[in-house]
């Protein structure tokens, strides 16, 4: 299911969220002056917006989140790869509802072809907030010509109905291009987000891919603090993660020029009179094979929107990027994100771990009932997921049917002597599947054989046998560094 966060409500609720966390100190106008670090420590130094002083804050490591501009980036001098284009787009960000104009064709994006306004309108709240994305024609409205007033006519167009009141509420010119740092690590000094890397929105991929950085990088940083893992374990979060937004990077770059394909295909790019272009567009529709040619345009922009191999289906450490992006196929193998299938847990407690694995679940199940498509008994059988079973701060063992367990405790015991919180979980002992989505093969490919270990990040670190558990410590030694 696709769910669409509008980023200012994500970003309000991890504020809420981490605002009641009395371990975290939320400080807010402040811009990064400068940084400095030793082997052991950083130093950042910090100006206050409103009054211009200096202060200095010491800390381990900095995760700088400082955005596509990032000063932090800019101080250490890190280089990024980027590829420009000469395409300016244009944002809008507008206030209205737009219920009486879609009705219940409700969606996530809605394309506009007409020239008045062609470009496409994300409906992050279809009662609200809109923003509508447009190519700029340079040569016809050159960035500095733009107005209120030009951004009004365009939305009364992309809205086309005149009695739909709405209000402009920004907008702001932009380029199209990709830019991947070429190290997302300085010492103890970490780039995350569009600090790291940043790329255009056609794909929906940025913030993702800077939130699935940081949960990459902070078990990591955990486990050095706590002193269960060498610092040397920060290395593999350039390694593991540049590879996927360099990915990532590149798709969106692909999405954004099958879009502008698709535009030209309807002969009404770069048309001043839109009556004019209006009829170009006609008639390209109506002669079958420049007809042929947009419906190609549109088949072109599946990967856009259908992209779950990318979002879910990469491995860290593979030599090569997912070939499709819509392509998505479960995967058991080190470095890939531990599958989804519907599980039970079975209420027989049988504590294996230092912390009692039920502890490690979320502390409420998963609810869907307000999917409006699903019976009773489904929305009952989607409540726990796999991944539910991966504490954040633990590592898992999820092993098979009747796999005897006194060697997954021997794994459990050597992982305890190095300090690693490992929960192990049955099949038909601690839980069972639910349902047959995606069941089948992760019993035939994974626990049937022997079980997977995941890291706290839910990626998986290694299938395991049992009877192997000497190897399988040695990997996660390796993984740590120890
Ligand atoms: C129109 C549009 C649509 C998008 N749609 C999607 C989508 O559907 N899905 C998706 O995943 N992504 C989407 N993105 C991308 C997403 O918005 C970005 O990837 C995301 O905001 C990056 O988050 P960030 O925290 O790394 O950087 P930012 O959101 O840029 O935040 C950086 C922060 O650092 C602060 N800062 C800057 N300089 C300093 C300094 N010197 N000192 C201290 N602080 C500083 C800034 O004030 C800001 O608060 C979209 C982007 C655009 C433009």
């Amino acid at each position: 299911m696709i769910h669409n966060i509008p980023q200012p409500v994500l970003e309000q609720e991890l504020t809420n969220h981490i605002s009641k966390d009395p371990n975290i100190l939320l400080v807010k106008g402040f811009s990064i002056h400068a940084v400095d670090q030793t082997d052991s420590e950083v130093l950042a130094t910090i100006e206050d917006r409103t009054t211009g002083n200096l202060h200095q804050v010491k800390s381990r490591h900095l995760i700088a989140c400082d955005g596509r501009k990032s000063k932090v980036r800019e101080l250490l001098g890190i280089e990024s790869e980027s590829e420009d284009s000469d395409q300016t787009m244009m944002t809008i960000h507008f206030n209205a509802s737009l219920r009486p104009v879609v009705g219940d064709r409700v969606g996530m994006l809605y394309w506009i072809m007409d020239p008045i306004a062609a470009g496409f309108i994300i409906g992050y709240d279809l009662d609200g907030t809109q923003v509508h994305i447009s190519q700029v024609d340079v040569k016809q409205h050159p960035v500095e010509s733009w107005t209120g007033e030009l951004c009004r006519a365009k939305i009364r167009g992309a809205i086309g109905k005149e009695d739909v009141p709405f209000d402009i509420l920004s907008f702001r010119p932009w380029v199209f291009r990709r830019q991947v740092a070429h190290t997302f690590q300085e010492g103890n000094i970490f780039l995350a987000g569009d600090a790291a890397h940043s790329f255009p929105p056609t794909g929906g991929l940025g913030l993702n891919c800077g939130l699935a950085d940081v949960h990459n990088l902070a078990y990591k940083i955990a486990l050095v603090h706590r002193g269960v893992a060498r610092p040397s374990i920060l290395s593999t979060y350039t390694s593991e993660r540049r590879g996927v937004a360099d990915s990532y990077s590149r798709q969106s770059v692909k999405n954004g020029k099958e879009i502008f394909a698709l535009l030209q295909s309807l002969k009404t790019v770069g048309v001043e009179d839109v009556a004019q272009a209006r009829k170009n567009m006609a008639d390209a529709l109506a002669d079958p094979i420049q007809h042929s040619n947009v419906e190609a345009g549109i088949e072109g922009q599946r990967e856009h929107f259908d992209n779950l191999e990318l979002h879910i289906g990469y491995v860290y450490g593979a030599l090569k990027p997912p070939p499709h992006a819509s392509h998505y196929s479960p995967k058991f193998v080190a470095g890939a994100r531990l599958p989804h299938a519907w599980v039970k847990i079975l209420d027989q407690p049988v504590s294996t771990g230092k912390t009692d694995k039920y502890e490690a679940l979320p502390q409420e199940p998963i609810d869907v009932s307000y999917v409006r498509e699903l019976e009773k008994r489904e929305v009952e059988s989607r409540q726990w997921s796999t991944l539910d079973l991966c504490g954040p701060d633990s590592w898992t063992l999820i092993v098979g049917r009747d796999q005897p367990t006194s060697q997954a405790l021997i794994l459990n015991e050597g992982c305890d002597s190095i300090g690693v919180n490992l929960n192990i979980w049955r099949l038909g002992v601690d839980f069972e599947f639910e349902g047959v989505e995606g069941v089948q093969v992760f019993e035939d490919e994974l626990v049937e054989r022997g079980g997977v270990l995941v890291r706290p990040d839910q990626h998986i670190l290694a299938r395991v046998s049992l009877g192997e558990e000497e190897e399988t410590l040695q990997n996660v030694k390796a993984h740590l560094a120890v």
